[in-house]
């Protein structure tokens, strides 16, 4: 336990935590010297790695030559490079982008502009969402109490629908996507009319929300309501975007393109930028001024941005999530066998987890807790996520290797 500072305000105070004196790969080192294998990557952000030397040099050089520029005074390089560049991985047609810093902010913006670009007010999101914390972000997020409560009165206009959470909801994938998708369509004959709905917002694979993907059946669903009924499909790729499900976005495993996508987290390997990409025909609906901010597109964070995706290419990452999150996740399950209280394993590329439940059926949260602790006390660094807390989730950095996951799973075996 490391000593706190009586000043920090309870908001930073954690159970378990390390203080990190330096990172170097899927490495933590403490202020001891002591090593953690960190399979929780700052929350799915450094997806390269602490500290890769291509992006460390890519920011060190920026940091000397421009640090920030205002979009609205100067334009610079690494925020044009970067455009075309993600034009380039972005679904065809989404090649229409702008930048904030953070991805509660990147939601927010993709809310204004489903609003600018249909004329409508409401959004539907689907039970676990998270989508961030400022106000319309809490607004449009579900999983978890401590997010929302005492910060009321919320926006108004937010409709949630189920998730085909088949696990929880004790059916087949085929099943839970027929109960989720009639429950949607119940939902628009009795309580929001789809004609005033702006945007579905869903993230590829429900993230804080228990780490369950979306059955690309599911998303293929929404899809097509979305075109019967003219409202725009939101993917939030914060998690799941830049390789991170073995795939370089995370709607990549359904047939679907989505009409906004909302990327950030891996985006930049560690600098605060997020990015909102549409269609020249959605984007075109806003205005200059009615969107972005001061720092967004930040030269460094786009430097370190740029030589992301240049390490994700020459390294193969994406192609590693795959191949290392399918080791991780037979490991996983090989683990749960001996575990009365594993009820379920489940994940999708590098995003993994395991399910705590008590013999009754009911979220395990205590044991959750303790294995994430025992975890911790072993030198492996791990995030709990679900409605109760009870899911224990690994989302390594993309550069993990089969050794480095072979590892975790030892030490995460000790631990259960
Ligand atoms: N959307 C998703 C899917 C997320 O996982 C998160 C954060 O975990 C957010 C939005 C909010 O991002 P931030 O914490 O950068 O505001």
């Amino acid at each position: 336990m490391v000593e706190q500072s009586a000043r920090l305000s309870p908001v930073l105070k954690q159970a378990t935590p390390v203080l990190a004196a330096r990172g170097e790969g899927v490495h933590i080192y403490d202020e001891d010297g002591r090593r953690y294998l960190d399979f929780t990557a700052g929350i799915g952000v450094t997806s390269t790695g602490h500290c890769h030397p291509k992006v460390v040099e890519a920011a060190q050089k920026q940091v000397g030559t421009l640090i920030h520029g205002q979009y609205t005074t100067v334009m610079h390089r690494p925020l044009l490079r970067l455009t075309e560049e993600l034009g380039s991985v972005l679904p065809e047609g989404l090649d229409r982008l702008f930048y904030v810093n953070s991805g509660s902010e990147a939601v927010e913006a993709a809310l204004r502009l489903a609003r600018q670009a249909t004329g409508r007010q409401n959004a539907v999101v689907f039970e676990g969402s998270f989508h961030g914390r400022t106000m319309a972000a809490a607004s449009l997020t579900t999983s978890g109490t401590k997010i929302r409560a005492g910060i009321g009165p919320l926006m108004p206009g937010v409709a949630v629908a189920p998730f085909p959470y088949a696990y929880r909801l004790g059916m087949n994938e085929e099943q839970a996507v027929e109960y989720a998708l009639a429950e949607l369509d119940y939902m628009f004959a009795t309580v929001t009319s789809p004609k005033d709905t702006a945007a579905f917002f869903i993230e590829p694979v429900l993230g804080e929300g228990g780490y369950v993907p979306v059955p690309p059946a599911f998303l293929e669903g929404l899809r097509r309501r979305a075109d019967e009924h003219g409202i725009l499909l939101v993917a939030d790729e914060v998690q799941t975007g830049f390789g991170r499900t073995g795939r370089f976005w995370g709607h990549e495993h359904a047939a679907v393109r989505p009409d906004v996508v909302i990327t950030a987290k891996g985006l930049a390997s560690g600098f605060p930028l997020s990015a909102i990409a549409a269609p020249e025909s959605i984007m075109e609906r806003a205005w200059p001024g009615s969107q972005g901010g001061t720092y967004g597109g930040n030269a460094v964070a786009c430097a370190a941005a740029l030589a992301t995706l240049e390490v994700i290419r020459e390294e193969g990452l994406v192609e590693n999530a795959a191949r290392n999150g399918e080791r991780l996740l037979t490991g996983l399950r090989k683990a749960a066998e001996g575990h009365a209280r594993v009820g379920d394993v489940r994940g999708l590329g590098l995003m993994a987890a395991s399910e705590f439940t008590t013999p009754d059926g009911s979220p395990d949260t205590e044991t959750a807790t303790k294995a994430h602790k025992a975890a911790t006390e072993r030198g492996l660094l791990l995030l709990t996520c679900g409605p109760h807390g009870n899911v224990v989730r690994m989302i390594p950095p993309l550069v993990v290797d089969a050794d480095q996951i072979d590892e975790a799973l030892a030490l995460w075996s000790e631990a259960l």
